[in-house]
């Protein structure tokens, strides 16, 4: 079993970095635990150096990742500066670290290609006192600015993105396959209110990851992102999940929590009223109803316009 140290940056009377109402010691907490949660679920051992609000020394920290014969360590900090403009994310290894240098830059690469930074500061080579003295490869990952508000509201609105990410970095590393962490419905919609996950849709076989945003109808492969947006919808990514952005047609109804309305939708020329329900994708006419059987989603129709709810 691979052995990991999640590292909570500061903790009890060392508050760390403080600034627009956050303390660092706070934010380091919650994101260790996430990540932490995340890697046990990937079948992983963790240590986790604090689980509460308690001040451990520097020494503590390295010693505590050293007797647990750690694969890797992780220290997760959030940057200060004087000077409130200072942005943006960065990720530590120790001088002449091979395998530091690798952690990070796939820590770094990853937090970046989700998106997760303002201002991508790159991987760095410092002499910090847990990288120095931790057996294990190292690094200490300054996830943004305390003191910016751009960064804290990237940070605060994208928390679980961020754990997530991490997580899928360590994994990655110590080649384990990440597989996503699939969000409940009302998680979900706690974040993004009009939007529906489409989650169990995307796994097509014989599609490598980018590709897997297909959905067979009648035999055909359609990209789902083509399917969406020739019904007039928004589309986008969500943690490897394929999200429909329903906010221009969502109308809630009693009876039918989550519905879309496609009225606009139905007058192709050429089809009677009961073949109206027939969407033109790729040059291929296909009927409403099989769009969305792949979705598990039940069609109706009320006065001309075709209802899509769950
Ligand atoms: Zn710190």
């Amino acid at each position: 079993m691979i052995r990991s140290t999640v590292d909570a940056g500061h903790g009890g009377v060392d508050s760390g970095a403080t600034g627009l109402g956050y303390k660092e010691k706070d934010i380091t907490l919650s994101m260790a635990l996430d990540v932490g949660t995340i890697l046990e679920k990937h079948g992983m051992n963790i240590n986790y150096t604090r689980k509460d609000d308690r001040y451990l020394s520097l020494d503590d920290r390295a010693k505590s990742s050293n007797e647990f014969n750690s694969d890797s360590f992780i220290s997760i900090h959030v940057n200060d500066a004087n000077n409130p403009a200072a942005h943006g994310l960065e990720t530590f290894h120790d001088i002449g670290s091979v395998e530091g240098n690798k952690l990070a830059t796939i820590m770094q690469n990853e937090l970046v290609s989700q998106g997760l930074f303002t201002a991508n500061r790159g991987v760095k080579a410092a002499r910090f006192y847990v990288l120095r003295y931790t057996k294990a490869p190292a690094i200490l990952i300054e996830l943004c600015f305390i003191r910016n508000k751009a960064d804290m509201d990237l940070l605060i609105n994208n928390f679980e993105k961020f754990a997530q990410a991490i997580a899928k970095a360590i994994l990655f590393y110590h080649d384990i396959e990440y597989i996503p962490h699939r969000p409940s419905q009302s998680e979900y919609v706690k974040g993004k209110i009009n939007t529906l996950l489409l989650s169990e849709l995307v796994l097509v076989d014989g599609f490598k990851k980018d590709d897997i945003n297909y959905v067979k109808i009648n035999g055909l492969y359609i990209p789902i992102r083509d399917l969406l947006e020739s019904l007039g919808l928004v589309v986008g990514y969500y943690d490897g999940f394929v999200t429909a952005d329903l906010s221009s047609h969502y109308k809630p109804d009693k009876e039918n929590i989550e519905a879309i309305l496609l009225g606009n939708r139905m007058n192709i020329n050429g089809f009677e009223k009961e073949d109206v329900n027939i969407v033109r994708i790729k040059g291929n006419y296909i009927p409403i109803r099989d769009v969305f059987k792949p979705f598990n989603l039940i069609v109706d129709w009320k006065d001309n316009i075709v209802i899509i709810r769950r």
